[in-house]
């Protein structure tokens, strides 16, 4: 990855995370999670409105550093609007990105594709992933709550 485009990730980053997109409690959800990251201190929780297999809403509150907040404010823009089939395939692709053995592919991840940046710092993983975690229990409707431990 050239400097100039890690920068312009960088500040992607730290917008989302000075100004959360979504980050308020939603009223009229059916599937809200909850995610901890014990490694740096991150917690979500998650609200969903589902309709006929389409993310209706989305919105996130909690608190953590500033990959989690921007990652699950980049995640809930994303989802919303899009079938759970499509909400899945980018969850897969935003996974294997930052954990896959073959490197990083933003392919098909539009803007998401800006965490690729996180690959090289293993630690700060899974507060890029959390919010994803979160939203795939929500989905499955887990009860208990996310941990990334
Ligand atoms: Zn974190």
């Amino acid at each position: 990855m050239t400097t100039e485009l890690r920068e312009l990730y960088q500040q992607v980053i730290l917008d989302h995370n000075k100004k959360p997109r979504n980050f308020h409690v939603l009223e009229g959800t059916n599937r809200t999670a909850e995610g901890y990251n014990p490694l740096c201190g991150d917690q979500i929780t998650l609200y969903l409105r589902l309709e006929d297999g389409v993310v209706k809403d989305a919105a996130f509150q909690g608190k953590g550093c500033a990959i989690s907040k921007a990652s699950a404010s980049m995640m809930t823009a994303a989802v919303i609007g899009k079938p759970l089939d499509e909400v899945e395939s980018l969850f897969q692709r935003l996974h294997t990105m930052l954990t896959g053995e073959t490197g990083a592919s933003g392919d098909g991840l539009g803007k998401l594709a800006v965490f690729a940046g996180v690959r090289e710092f293993p630690s700060r993983v899974k507060c890029a992933t959390l919010a994803w975690h979160t939203l795939h229990a929500a989905l499955c409707g887990a009860a208990a709550p996310v941990s990334t431990e």
